[in-house]
């Protein structure tokens, strides 16, 4: 089968399509073939360095596409059916082995390249609002880069929760998106001060809660945008890694409130998964929920798309159509 492997980390380049033989699905495990795969930030972090994974690797933590086979012990799924999943590495190939209790039926009315551009970055916006900051009517939240993939996502389902949302983007073609989603105020960043202008919007108060997926370049004025004992929620690092905290910091800018939550934690088991992804899967399906596909690149584009993400270039979901 045609896989992408990455056999030393580096740039886009070391993105290489090659040839390696279909995966056998063991105990537990199914063989899916892959129709769409699902460009995500996380894939960049692996294929620079910055997350560890031994060489030579195939990169991608999302698909969708059909059941081929299973493995001794599956009764979650069965050969045939159509499915999407999320977190399991090796995506960017034909096919790939994957827990079968990690594998969501794909409701018949969504379309996979739809499936596959939601699981990831949208049960990702569905425990930030949900469980890591449960959000309702009484709040606010800073969005950070609210026209991207997780940011579309997160803006919607936190106005879905009630809260009043405040994002950020680097242009005004992104502005208009993150506003068409439900943003309430929209800062471009790059031209303003986004932390005096939150205070600005928040009548000098601050926002209950900010979702950080920039990292190194919005960190510090992240937590001089949030209230008295706000909730920082730094969830990913697109301009870089954010260098040590000392905790004394967080008592200078108002008691607040740090985490550093990633999706594995909060897909623990099938309830806690099949709790997100029906929601977000029936959410689209039933147009409550918008996903905006911004581009499909074929599979030997990989590096392309890569480089697209990296350079701010993109809005919304990227998507390699593995099958065409
Ligand atoms: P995005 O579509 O959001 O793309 C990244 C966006 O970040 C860019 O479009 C850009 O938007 C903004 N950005 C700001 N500065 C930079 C920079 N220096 N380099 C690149 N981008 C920059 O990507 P994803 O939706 O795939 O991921 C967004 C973030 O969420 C990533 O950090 C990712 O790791 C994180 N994430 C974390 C998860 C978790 O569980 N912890 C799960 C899923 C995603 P603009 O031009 O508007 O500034």
């Amino acid at each position: 089968m045609k896989a992408i492997l990455v056999s030393e980390c580096g740039g886009p380049e070391k993105l290489v399509l090659g040839d390696v033989a279909v995966p056998t699905p063991g105990a537990g495990q199914a063989l899916v073939k892959i129709v769409h795969s699902g460009v995500n930030f996380i894939d960049i972090y692996f294929r620079i360095g910055l997350y560890k994974a031994d060489l030579p690797f195939t990169p991608g933590m999302e698909a969708s596409g059909i059941v081929e086979a299973v493995g001794e012990g599956v009764t979650d799924v069965a050969a045939g059916d159509r499915v999407a999943y999320a977190m399991c590495r090796g995506s960017y190939a034909e096919y790939a082995v994957v827990p079968a209790w990690q594998l969501v039926k794909v409701p018949d009315a969504l379309s996979l390249d739809k499936a596959a551009g939601a699981m990831l970055q949208g049960m990702t916006a569905h425990y930030l609002t949900h469980s890591t900051f449960p959000l309702n009517d009484t709040h606010t939240a800073l969005i950070h880069a609210a026209a991207g993939g997780a940011g579309l996502l997160t803006v919607q389902m936190a106005k879905m929760r009630g809260a009043r949302v405040i994002g950020t983007v680097g242009t005004k073609a992104k502005a208009e998106l993150a506003r068409a989603a439900g943003a309430d105020e929209v800062i471009l960043y790059d031209e303003q001060e986004f932390d005096v202008e939150v205070k600005r919007l928040t009548g000098g108060k601050g926002v209950d809660v900010v979702y950080d997926s920039v990292g190194a370049s919005t960190f510090q004025k992240s937590l001089n945008s949030l209230r008295i004992r706000g909730m920082m929620v730094s969830f990913g690092n697109a301009s870089g890694a954010v260098p040590a905290v000392e905790p004394l910091l967080l008592n200078q800018k108002g008691s607040l409130f740090l985490t550093r939550p990633t999706l594995a934690h909060h897909c623990l088991d099938r309830q806690e998964l099949s709790w997100r992804a029906n929601d977000v899967l029936g959410w689209i399906a039933d147009g409550k929920l918008s996903l905006h596909i911004d581009k499909s690149y074929p599979l030997a584009d990989a590096g392309v798309a890569h480089e697209d993400l990296a350079s701010r270039r993109t809005t919304g979901k990227l998507l390699l159509n593995v099958e065409g």
